[in-house]
Parts: structure tokens; sequence; C-alpha cells
């Protein structure tokens, strides 16, 4: 067969038969074996090479049962699948496999919202449910909650959002603290419901996160210990009212005084949402093209961003905050929060909207795409401890690499409560070769240095995910691969994800 890839160790001859009997099982429209049709599944965006990540096909069952069946004739024949559940991963691997030719379990068909209980304020959903999808459905039944979704919100899903332990921008913006019970197929074939889900009459699965004995959750996010086919969710009640503060620093240094500012703030609960603080770089990069004010190879001099921020009355720093309840809850709030930052040197401005800390789907954030051509992009998150010094130092470290390989620093520093999420967008054109070779370059230097100042990321894409499993140390990997053996001892699941295999 024309450029067939097969599946790692699998001869032709058992393929086909395995093939043969996948069609027994999942109708024959949802089994993609020959390349000309797998171009929806190779759209990668990361500076990998495409041949590396390369599926041998797809199969997308309709329910939990083709699931536990599609494993059964996987593990007869060795064949390994990467599980995806919408399938977008923007920026870290898109649908694409850790490693060349694993078969690509697509989920999204099993897109049914099971329940939402608007008392206790919770969902139940499969994997190919998407955040717009269940939006429409919030909508349609005049359901009065909140949505907390990551960038991409309307084209992905919550439960492959929640396994990648992703973030939003709403008091519900930590996306796995909020998930509450899961239905998980092991690599046997068995399910696992974790929590009380586990009783045989639970009333309480997506009420009570723990249950009883270990809790098992976390084991299932980033990881390749077995396939999540449900997943419960916390959603916020939608509140009497709302007020968005944009705060602007004018210095690049400043940065420190937003990150200082904002901590004891989160920590006595007076702002309760996850706070982005986006540097002019990455404002101006959703705004224009970058061949719009520069035409040189090397990076974007500072004066001429600056220019193109003054023109556009962006700052240094912009951060949006909002602050959630009725006017008499909301008014001593801002006037604390306003007092706070006009005294730490910031301009607050009042009556600004920010639709992703107030539950509107956007795709906003994802402008910054445009910012050069060929669509290339990695996310490099690394994460700190919230205090204005490792902010800064993580910037200035930060933007001297991404500089040195001729990347402009897109930074957005996100302060969780003790945490900063540092999130930067490494904007690359992906048809030049050269170009793509120099990101990969600075991807990994970047993961390298940060990760040897105790600056762990805190997830990474396909392509990096063994270097950043090795940096964090023997016994870490050592414990992921017993929990591995024990559960799935063909290593069938998604080998190479987050750096474990058998
Ligand atoms: P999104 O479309 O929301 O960005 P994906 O569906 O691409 O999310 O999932 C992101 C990653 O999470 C996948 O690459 C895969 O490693 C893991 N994953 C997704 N769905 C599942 C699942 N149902 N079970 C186990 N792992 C999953």
């Amino acid at each position: 067969m024309n450029g067939q890839v097969l599946p790692h160790g699998v001869v032709a001859a058992d393929f086909q038969r395995a093939l043969g009997e996948l069609r027994t099982v999942v109708d024959a429209q949802w089994i993609i074996a020959e390349r000309e049709r797998l171009a929806p599944y190779l759209k990668l965006m990361l500076p990998v090479e495409d041949a590396e990540h390369l599926p041998a096909g797809v199969v997308a069952p309709a329910s939990v049962e083709e699931v536990q069946r599609v494993l059964k004739i996987c593990n007869r024949y060795r064949i390994q699948i990467w599980p995806i559940s919408t399938g977008r991963n923007f920026g870290y691997g898109s649908a694409s496999p850790a490693t060349r030719g694993q078969l690509v379990l697509d989920l999204h068909r099993m897109n049914r919202i099971l329940h939402v209980d608007p008392v206790l304020c919770t969902a139940l959903v499969e994997p190919g449910v998407t955040y717009q999808q269940l939006q429409d459905y919030l909508t349609e039944h005049d359901i009065p909650l909140w949505l907390d979704f990551p960038g991409p919100g309307p084209l992905v899903g919550p439960l492959g959002n929640t396994l990648e332990r992703g973030g939003g921008n709403s008091p519900y913006g930590d996306h796995f603290a909020n998930a509450c019970g899961m239905e998980v197929v092991l690599a046997d074939g068995r399910v696992l419901r974790t929590g009380t889900g586990s009783l045989p009459e639970t009333t309480s699965w997506q009420a009570f996160k723990y249950g009883y004995g270990p809790y098992l959750d976390g084991i299932f996010t980033q990881s390749n210990f077995g396939i999540v086919t449900k997943m419960g969710l916390w959603l916020m009640p939608r509140p009497a009212g709302h007020q968005s503060l944009l705060i602007q620093y004018e210095h690049d240094q400043d940065l420190s005084k937003a990150v200082e500012t904002m901590r004891p703030l989160r920590l006595a609960g007076t702002v309760q949402n996850t706070c982005v603080i986006g540097n002019a770089d990455i404002i101006v990069a959703n705004m224009v093209r970058r061949s719009d004010i520069w035409q040189g190879k090397e990076v974007v001099p500072d004066d001429i961003i600056q220019a193109e921020a003054k023109k556009r009355g962006i700052a240094a720093w912009t951060m949006l905050s909002t602050l959630y309840g009725t006017p008499e809850q909301v008014a001593p709030n801002l006037a604390i929060v306003k007092d706070a930052f006009e005294r730490s040197g910031a301009r607050v401005t009042l009556g600004v909207k920010d639709a992703m800390s107030t539950g509107e789907l956007t795709l906003d954030s994802f402008r910054v795409l445009n910012w050069r051509p060929g669509g290339g992009l990695a996310w490099f998150a690394p994460v700190a401890p919230a205090l204005g010094k490792d902010a800064l130092k993580q910037k200035d470290l930060a933007k001297r690499i991404m500089a040195r390989h001729g990347f402009e620093y897109l930074g957005a520093p996100t302060v969780g409560v003790r945490d900063l999420h540092h999130l930067i967008a490494l904007v690359f054109d992906r048809r030049d070769a050269e170009e793509k070779q120099r990101a990969d370059a600075c991807f990994r230097e970047l993961m390298e240095t940060f990760t040897r100042q105790g600056y762990g990321l805190y997830r990474a894409g396909i392509g990096y995910m063994d270097k950043l499993a090795q940096m964090y140390g023997q016994t870490n990997r050592e414990v992921n691969r017993a929990i591995k053996r024990a559960l799935d001892p063909n290593g069938i699941i998604a080998p190479g994800k987050s750096g474990i295999r058998l």
C-alpha cells in the first residue's frame, strides 16, 4: 500500500487482519487506514517532524462497549492507540500521536451530554462534547450556568482539556480542580468509575470527588493509563452581576508589581478569577501581522513594538480582572482592587468587557496565530511561584533566549493563586524549514534552561514529552512506569504520552 504507515512492530498482514476485526466492531466508515483520508489528523503546528508522528490510521468508536472491544483487538495484535477527544490540542500536538504508527482512537462521536444538574451545578459529559455544544445546551434549556474554557473555547471540549489540566479565566479556571468523577476504560477492557462512581447506587458521583481510598483521578490526567469515556464537571452558577477591570502598567519591569499586587488579592479571595497579564508584544501580535511593522529576520526591535503599542493605546503590561456578585458585593471589592493597583502605579479602567472571564465563548486570543504566516505554534508554559521576582526572571530569560533564535517573546503570565503559569506563544512559519528548525531549537533551549532553574513546565507537546519527563527525575519516571506496567502490560495505550512507556 502506498505510503502506508504500519503500527509499530506489526507486520502488514496482521494489520490488515486487525483492521478486518475492527470493522466487525466499528462501522467501516469510521475506520481510516488510507493515507489520503488522514489529512484532518495531520495538522501539526509544533516545530517537530511530521514523519515521526504519522498515525497508522484512525478508528472512531461510538460507545464504551466499542472502545472495550477495540482495546481487546489492539491488545491481541499489540497495536498502539492514541486516544483523542475533540482532537484539537492546538500548539501541543493537534491530533497526532507522540510516536509514529499509533492508531488514533478518535472519540469525537461519543458526544452526549449525559446530565446537567441545575441545582448542584454539575454536568456529566462524553469525550466528544465541545464547549460550544454544552453552551448551546445550557442556552436552549435556559440553565443559568457558566462555562470556563481555554483559548480555543468553542472548538475544543471540556474532557480533553481537563485531562491535559488546561485552564481558563473565570473563577473555575483550574479545570481539573473543577472535575468530579471519571469513567475510564482500562487497557484490558474493564471499566473503572472513580470517586463514588464505583458504588452501584451512587448518588454523589458528580458531587463528591474523593470516594474512598486513594484518589485516582489524577493518574488519568496527562497520562496513558486508561481511556476516559465520561467526566463530571462542576459549573459556575451565573453570578448576579460582574464588573471587569482593565489594569495597565507602563514599564516592562512593572510585571513584578502586577504579580505582587494580584497575589494577596487572590489569596484573600477578593479577586476570584485567574488573571492573564499580557505583554505589549502579544497584544500587538493579536492586532497586526508582523510583516506590517517589520520585515527583518531578526526579532522585532523593542522600539518598533513600543511605537505600535503607543499608537494603539497598548501598555507594557495589560491585565484583565473581573469581580463577581451583586452590586453590593462588587462595590467594596472593586474599591479595594482599584485602590491596590493604582497605588502600585497602574492605570485602572472600569466598564471593559472580558469574554473569557464571563462565560462568553470567544476565539479572540487565537488571533496571535496571524502574527506570522504558516500556522506554526508551540505553547511554552513554565510554572513559577506567584512572586514578582520570579515572573521578572522568567520574562528576562525567555525574552533573551527567544530573541537569540529570532522569535518575539509573546508573553501571557497568568496568576493562579500561589502559582504563575507563564504562558508564552512561540509563533513561527511552519512552511519555512529553516524557521521551523530554529523554533525547535528555541523550544528545547527554553525548556532546558527553565527546568534547570527550577521552573518545570506544566504541560508539553508531543516531541518534547520524553525530554521533559526526564527532567522530572528517575523516581518520578519509575513510579509512572510501574503504574503503566500494572494497568497496561502490553503498553498499547499512547506510548510516549508524558514520556511514559513500558
Ligand atoms: P482538545 O481538542 O480539547 O484540545 P484533545 O481531544 O486533543 O483536546 O485531547 C488532548 C490530549 O489529551 C490528547 O492528545 C490525549 O493525549 C489526551 N486525551 C484526550 N482525550 C482522552 C481520553 N478520552 N482518554 C485519555 N486521554 C485523552
